[in-house]
């Protein structure tokens, strides 16, 4: 089995790594156990030059994560971690104050900005990255080329994504998103075949707008989702009308859509009409929503969703694959 997922940072990280933990050991249910080849198409959109080095915030997250060195209770970031060279930039007046770029992180950006100023791009070096962490899945960025999300706010003004969302913590309201570069970018070699070529396509517990959306904006990716073979199912990151962890809710009303586990699956869309989804996953704490999606046609279900560790985002992971079963 080929499962491929699209993934922003620490909900599509946390996600499949529960689902590496099912596909590894079989579940009391019965589920599980079984071998699959997992892809992880990864959000490129939040990446950033910051003191000279290339940062990709939600590849290090996965592999991170993935690579069982990730500060657990962060979610991003690596454990263990200090922060000498970024508190003695500091002592320059140099660097960004808000941006932490710790000193075993700053290690990764050296080594990933070496190979790419050598000429050797994104793919290419993400994979020579892993090859020390050893994710277990196969991690493709979503494009080689720089697309950056920015942010146009209600002043009218242009920034970074990551400085609107760690430096103002999304507290300014948003027009809308821009994604720099998207113009002349291709999707990353790789991504469309893991598209076209999977027996699942999930779409994890991430951001619809600046992790998921900035994939589905990739030329190809939306047309070859729609067109796949493979069920598309996804998994919902609003519970109870807001974020789990985050400010998503900021970007979802910049673009219009409501805080809500249905208004999300509605923006993604079935695919039998013009959207990218074939099945849906809410919380239980949400399952009022189940029967009116239910009534449009939608495959949903609800399910405990929140990913406290490992073995409950199994059983997660295991309450999406089984969608597919739902479908016609
Ligand atoms: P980021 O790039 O680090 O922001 O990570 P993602 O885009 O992959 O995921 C962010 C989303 O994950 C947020 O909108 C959260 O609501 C969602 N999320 C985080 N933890 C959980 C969880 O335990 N359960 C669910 N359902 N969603 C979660
Ligand atoms: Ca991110």
């Amino acid at each position: 089995m080929r499962i491929t997922v699209l993934s922003g940072g620490v909900g599509g990280a946390r996600f499949t790594r529960g689902l590496l933990a099912l596909l590894r050991d079989r579940l009391p249910d019965g589920s599980g156990g079984t071998t699959a080849q997992v892809t992880v198409v990864a959000n490129t959109g939040d990446d950033l030059w910051l003191h000279g080095v290339r940062v990709c915030p939600d590849l290090d997250t996965l592999m991170y994560t993935l690579g069982d060195a990730v500060h657990e209770q962060q979610g991003w970031g690596r454990r263990d971690e200090s922060r000498r060279v970024s508190d003695d930039l500091a002592a320059y007046g140099l660097g960004w104050d808000w941006f932490t770029l710790g000193d075993l992180d700053l290690a990764t950006h050296l080594a990933r900005t070496e190979l790419l100023l050598s000429g050797i791009p994104l793919s290419a070096v993400t994979a020579r990255l892993a090859e020390r962490w050893r994710p277990g899945v196969t991690l493709l960025p979503m494009s080689d080329d720089e697309v950056e999300t920015h942010v146009e706010t209600a002043d009218g003004d242009l920034l970074h994504f990551e400085e609107w969302w760690v430096r103002h913590r999304a507290a300014l309201p948003a027009r809308r998103f821009v994604q720099v570069g998207l113009d002349t970018a291709t999707a990353g070699p790789g991504v469309l075949d893991a598209l076209t070529d999977a027996d699942v396509v999930v779409l994890p517990p991430s951001n619809p707008v600046v992790s998921v959306g900035t994939i589905l904006a990739i030329p190809g990716v939306r047309d070859v989702l729609r067109t796949t073979a493979a069920p598309v199912v996804g998994v919902s990151p609003v519970v109870g009308g807001a974020p789990v962890r985050g400010m998503a809710d900021a970007c979802l009303t910049a673009i219009g859509v409501a805080t809500t586990a249905d208004a999300v699956a509605r923006h993604y869309g079935r695919r039998v009409e013009s959207g990218v989804l074939d099945a849906w996953l809410v919380d239980d704490v949400d399952a009022a929503v189940v029967e009116p999606l239910r009534t449009d046609g939608w495959a949903v279900e609800a399910a405990p969703t929140l990913m406290t560790d490992v073995p409950a985002t199994a059983a997660i992971a295991a309450r999406t694959l089984a969608l597919v079963d739902r479908l016609p």
